[in-house]
């Protein structure tokens, strides 16, 4: 269970709004939920904006209650809908984004987001002095100062069901599949579905397998009598890296299919760990802002919820557990 820390209520802030934004995760739902019914409890009052910082600009802001966020806790997706809104690149766009949240009477805002979200947050506090408070949500799990990230866990547990799923028919037909699983240019989703998996050979962009080095693990398991395999491929920068490297199979004579399971990975209902992440990290975040602090985002570090300023998080490359990276190795030969 994950450590809630003791935070006292300053009361400095009477009413909050709540956005996501960026790519979507499962999990979101749960978060807005947490924020909009602790918020209430606080004795807040509480908005949602739609459809992330264009949204904002637009001016879709809504007063929320307890009922606004009633049988959503299961749903994947984000009712409050996303975007990607390239207006907010630009420093007037957010001055303006900051009056308008001050002309509705909104004193602080919740963003619910990866990396570029926070960004746009860091900078619109930064120039304009509107706190602002992240909660990561993104499946990738790619963002520093926090061991987890909503939507982390069901994006891995769609991508092993899959996994399971096509093991069989790569067993019943004796052949090797090259499973692309998402993550952007980290490899945690890869990593995860590559142990959790039993994958023959697990390609993250932190550790990329030469085809020389493929082609061996390959002939170790046929050795074995091993007549089918399973290699994960973390998509990386440029998606299509499962289709290339079956192309090089084949050339050498392997017989191969490609599965790139997209976004399926995005969507579905979020896992028990995502839902209680949500519900812890959505009220925490409230809960900071009521204690003031702001310019950051809440994250969880070895078992405890933190408060961890945007300047560390933005741009900072998380790593991956090289012993995570070695196990992998040493269980698939
Ligand atoms: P994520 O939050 O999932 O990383 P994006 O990188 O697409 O997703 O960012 C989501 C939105 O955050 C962008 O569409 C934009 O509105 C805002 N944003 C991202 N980067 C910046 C930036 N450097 N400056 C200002 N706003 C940004």
């Amino acid at each position: 269970m994950i450590k809630i820390p003791e935070i006292p209520n300053l009361k400095k802030c009477k009413s909050i709004a709540v956005l996501t934004s960026g790519g979507d995760a499962p999990g979101m739902n749960a978060a807005i939920r947490s924020v909009v019914r602790y918020g209430l409890a606080q004795g807040l009052k509480v908005y949602g904006i739609s459809r992330g910082y264009s949204g904002l600009l637009e001016g879709h802001i809504d007063l929320m209650d307890a009922s606004s966020v009633a049988n959503i806790i299961q749903r994947g997706g984000t009712v409050l809908k996303t975007d990607r809104c390239l207006e907010f690149y630009k420093k007037e766009t957010r001055r303006e984004a900051a009056n308008i949240l001050f002309r509705n009477d909104v004193d602080a805002l919740v963003v619910i987001g990866g990396d570029g979200s926070f960004t746009g947050a860091h900078l619109m506090q930064t120039e304009t002095g509107f706190p602002t408070i992240g909660v990561p949500g993104t499946i990738d799990n790619d963002i520093a100062g926090t061991d987890d990230t909503i939507g982390f866990d069901t994006a891995v547990n769609t991508a092993l069901e899959a996994i399971d799923r096509i093991r069989d028919t790569a067993s019943s037909h004796d052949r090797i599949f090259l499973v692309e699983v998402m993550g952007r240019s980290s490899g945690f989703i890869g990593l995860s579905v590559g142990i959790g998996g039993g994958a023959e050979t697990t390609i993250v962009p932190e550790n990329q397998e030469s085809i020389g080095a493929i082609c061996k693990t390959i002939e170790r398991g046929t050795r074995r009598g091993k007549s089918s395999s399973i290699i994960v491929v973390s998509e990386g920068k440029k998606p299509g890296l499962s289709t290339r490297l079956a192309a090089s199979l084949e050339e050498r004579g392997y017989s191969t299919k490609v599965a790139i399971l997209g976004h399926q990975q995005r969507g579905g209902s979020p896992s028990a760990h995502d839902r209680l992440l949500a519900s812890v990290l959505g009220s925490s975040a409230v809960a900071y802002l009521l204690n003031g602090k702001s310019n950051g985002m809440v994250g969880v570090q070895q078992g405890s919820v933190v408060h961890v300023p945007f300047k560390k998080v933005i741009g900072v490359k998380k790593e991956l557990d090289s012993s995570m990276l070695d196990l992998s190795r040493v269980l698939s030969t």
